[in-house]
């Protein structure tokens, strides 16, 4: 398995190959499914239904300093999320944060960068330290490690094939983008430095089987609830020398994080807060029941369009006990990683009938591949299933 991967750069949006036009036979065209992106546009209705009540107001004369608390280690910090976040962990039980820094980010994409900094300047190390993940690993750690073309750290692919003496960081996904596996560090060696990417570990993706307790823990809104366009996220740290060192990138990278998207997940994560309690408002639904309910719909529906299909093979979860939800449940991913038949180039084939997905190659698999979003919108998602039950070729071959 090892070396078989080869790390492919992504393409550019111009060099995504054109999608074919519909042939003139009367039928209106088939509109394209764009399922590359993993963009949290399903939680859309649940947010439409807790509707005006709880908007957020922010008036003209508030949050024009740059500092939020000048107590705080991370002084560009609004008080009011860090409450929310370690409430919110708490009532989930998917986090230690007892003790430990809490930094945000503009989206948990800078807290990446901000952690491959902290870690590797540490080492006061002449010689660029690995960055490893085990493939298929998420298709923006290679991007992210090596646009700037750091000193400090460089992209060293998978990490099961990873086998250098010394220092190394690896960035463990779990429940895992693109497959859902619940994941562990497969390097395990002594100087390893891992970064635990927990975008996923959330009730309506996965059980939620023991607080996570790592020294480094990246969290995002994108994946939680759904408010990507905010780009808030946060990391919950152990070490204080890497903390101040995270709060360092962040100042010189951006000068802090907007206030006023702050002030939003707040209130937002307020509201799942409290849509969990036993005692919420009675027009308010729990966040995390409806949206697993929702996933889990989705995911019996296209196992069901693939059951009777030879050309498509969609992976099996176990199912664990969820401490959040007191029952058992299996892994509902916010993504499916599909696999076509043997020698069928998948994203190809997709591409062919008009439903844009992510190669395999892209997160340091193969062609066989492809990567589909589950967080569309609801027609989105329909249709994509509906079309999905309409393929039966055999595909182009490679
Ligand atoms: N980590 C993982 C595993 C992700 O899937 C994503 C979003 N696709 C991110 C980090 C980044 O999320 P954001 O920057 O929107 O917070």
């Amino acid at each position: 398995m090892c070396g078989k991967y080869i790390v492919s750069k992504s393409p550019k949006a111009s060099s995504v190959s054109p999608v074919p036009q519909a042939t003139d036979n009367g039928h209106q065209p088939q509109p394209i499914i764009n399922l590359d992106h993993g963009d949290p546009t399903m939680y859309e209705s649940y947010w439409k239904e807790v509707g005006q009540k709880y908007s957020v107001t922010i008036p003209v004369f508030q949050s024009l300093s740059y500092f939020a608390n000048m107590k705080n280690l991370c002084w560009f910090l609004e008080p009011k999320l860090e409450e929310e976040i370690k409430t919110l962990h708490k009532n989930v039980g998917n986090a230690i944060t007892e003790n430990r820094h809490i930094i945000v980010g503009t989206g948990s994409s800078q807290l990446i960068l901000a952690a491959l900094y902290a870690l590797s300047d540490s080492l006061n190390d002449p010689n660029p330290v690995s960055v490893v993940s085990a493939a298929p690993y998420y298709s923006s750690y290679p991007e992210i490690t090596d646009f700037l073309r750091s000193q400090l750290y460089k992209w060293s692919g998978d990490a099961r094939c990873f086998d250098k003496d010394g220092p190394y960081i690896e960035m463990v996904t779990s429940p895992n983008n693109p497959d859902g596996v619940i994941r562990k560090p497969v390097v395990n060696r002594a100087q390893g430095m891992v970064v635990h990417d927990l975008a996923y570990y959330w009730p309506q993706y996965t059980a939620i089987t023991s607080p996570a307790d790592h020294d480094i823990m990246l969290f995002t809104v994108s994946k939680c609830t759904g408010h990507a366009g905010s780009r808030i996220g946060w990391a919950v740290v152990r070490d204080e020398n890497i903390a101040r060192k995270m709060v360092k990138f962040i100042e010189i990278n951006t000068i802090g994080v907007s206030k006023e998207a702050q002030l939003r997940a707040a209130n937002i994560l307020e509201i799942i807060s409290l849509s969990c309690q036993r005692q919420k408002p009675r027009d308010l639904d729990n966040f995390f029941e409806h949206s697993h309910q929702l996933m889990a719909e989705r995911w019996k529906k296209l196992r069901n369009v693939v059951k009777n299909n030879q050309l498509f093979y969609v992976p099996k979860f176990p199912n664990q006990y969820c401490n959040f939800t007191n029952e058992f449940t299996e892994t509902y991913p916010g993504f499916a990683w599909i696999k076509c038949k043997e020698g069928v180039d998948c994203e190809k084939l997709f591409r062919e009938h008009k439903i844009l997905t992510r190669s395999g190659k892209r997160f340091g698999g193969d062609a066989e591949y492809v990567r589909i979003s589950m967080l569309s919108r609801d027609e989105e998602f329909d249709l994509f299933v509906q079309r999905l039950s309409t393929i039966h070729g055999t595909g182009n071959q490679n």
